[in-house]
């Protein structure tokens, strides 16, 4: 195939390695970059030299889509072990209940026996407050579940992540969380596609950029002179660190790892937990409970325990945009997306180019019909 071209991708995770395969396979020369020492960005995984046990450096990332052209496409890369996500949340009391709220949580709970979906739904409907439309995701969740649940399993847990109160929140955060009327502890039971990666999410986006056409660059930081002589720059950077903070931070929330050792709880049978209390960690993920991540000598387990933190706390590093009730940030970003129109030939791509929450498969999905899109525009 005749060369097209140079073509930069700032970013190393699954928004940059899906645009650069994609682009290569056109027959374009992809640079990609990334200012980190790792390739496949926040799905980054690794062997812990101590226990042999693999584990997610920036937190658990549980595969799970309803998206069957993703998972063929990834297939290309990867095999998969089966695997269906199930979290508790670990009360005051000690005992550990399930989580997205479902049957067994409210029993638990509120010491009932309901047993059908009927009597959960009208059980919840007594609770529930009234909101005609919710104005925040204090409203909304009020609207579904009552102000005790509420208060239990999300208000405290909102606060340690986010430190705002959910009144001060948009609906949308939290409107992904399900609540269910039945048995089903699952926690992505709607998704067809629930699996890992087998030899982890590393040596898929390996796989992924695996291609002569492409060249990688790590504990490389972008700059703007490199965009010369490009035919275009697909940027997963922050958008508004592009442009120098411009019109002001798109802010985000955070979070500390904390990769520790200790022995392992036989009791402990699901990989993540909630923490439910007043404390400063949200939630535990012990890596050996997940398929594939091993644990070769048995003798301790490694557990991460995430403790949220502003951005500017943690090295800038961006995890989660700010969604507050009155869409200040989201404006301030459409802002920013009006500056980059005006930008030649630079796109930006991913959670952190356009400012959303997105799951791995989403991100993927968008990436994949982004750059499709790109070359039938060259095309024409
Ligand atoms: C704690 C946490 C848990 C998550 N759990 C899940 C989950 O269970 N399931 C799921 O589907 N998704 C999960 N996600 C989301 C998932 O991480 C994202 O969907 C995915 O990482 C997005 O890929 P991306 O390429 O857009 O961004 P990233 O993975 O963030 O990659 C962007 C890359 O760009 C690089 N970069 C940024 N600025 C520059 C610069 N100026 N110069 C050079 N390089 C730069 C960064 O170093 C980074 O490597 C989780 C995210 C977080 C934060």
């Amino acid at each position: 195939m005749t060369e097209k071209g140079r073509i930069l991708v700032v970013g190393a995770g699954f928004a940059g390695a899906v645009y650069a395969r994609t682009l290569a396979e056109a027959g374009y020369r992809v640079e990609v970059i990334d200012q980190r020492a790792h390739i496949a960005g926040n799905a980054f995984d690794e062997t812990d030299a101590q226990t042999g046990i693999r584990f997610h450096r920036y937190g658990p990332h549980l595969f799970h889509t309803k998206l069957e052209a993703v998972v063929q496409w990834l297939s290309r890369f990867t095999t998969w072990l089966p695997y269906e996500h199930r979290v508790r949340a670990l009360m005051e009391d000690g005992r550990y209940v399930p989580l997205p709220v479902n049957m067994e949580t409210i029993n638990s709970i509120f010491a009932t026996a309901l047993n059908n979906q009927a009597e959960v739904e009208a059980f919840l409907q007594e609770l529930a407050v009234p909101h005609v439309a919710p104005r925040n995701a204090l409203d909304y969740l009020q609207s579904k579940i009552g102000t005790e649940l509420t208060e239990l399993l999300f208000a405290r847990y909102t606060r340690k992540m986010w430190a705002l109160g959910l009144e001060d929140m948009d609906a949308s955060v939290v409107k992904r969380l399900p609540i269910r009327f039945n048995h089903d502890d699952r926690y992505f039971p709607e998704d067809r596609f629930q699996m890992l990666p087998e030899h982890g999410y590393t040596a898929l986006v390996q796989a992924i950029l695996d291609h002569s056409g492409i060249t990688v660059d790590l504990s490389t930081p972008f700059e703007r002179a490199m965009q010369k002589d490009v035919v275009w720059t697909f940027s997963s950077m922050a958008i508004d660190d592009y442009f120098g903070n411009a019109l002001g931070p798109l802010p985000y929330r955070s979070i500390r790892f904390h990769h520790v050792h200790q022995p392992i709880k036989s009791k402990t049978t699901w990989a993540v937990t909630n923490f439910t209390d007043t404390g400063p960690i949200t939630r535990e993920t012990h890596w050996h409970l997940l398929p594939g991540h091993n644990n070769p000598t048995g003798a301790a387990a490694l557990v991460t325990r995430e403790e949220p933190c502003d951005y500017r706390d943690n090295h800038m590093e961006r995890y989660y945009p700010v969604k507050t009730a009155d869409g200040i940030y989201v404006t301030r970003y459409e802002q920013y997306r009006q500056m980059a129109r005006q930008e030649p030939a630079l796109t930006f791509i991913g959670r952190c180019g356009t400012y959303q929450y997105l799951d791995m498969d989403q991100v993927i999905n968008q990436s994949l019909a982004g750059a499709r899109k790109w070359l039938d525009e060259q095309a024409k």
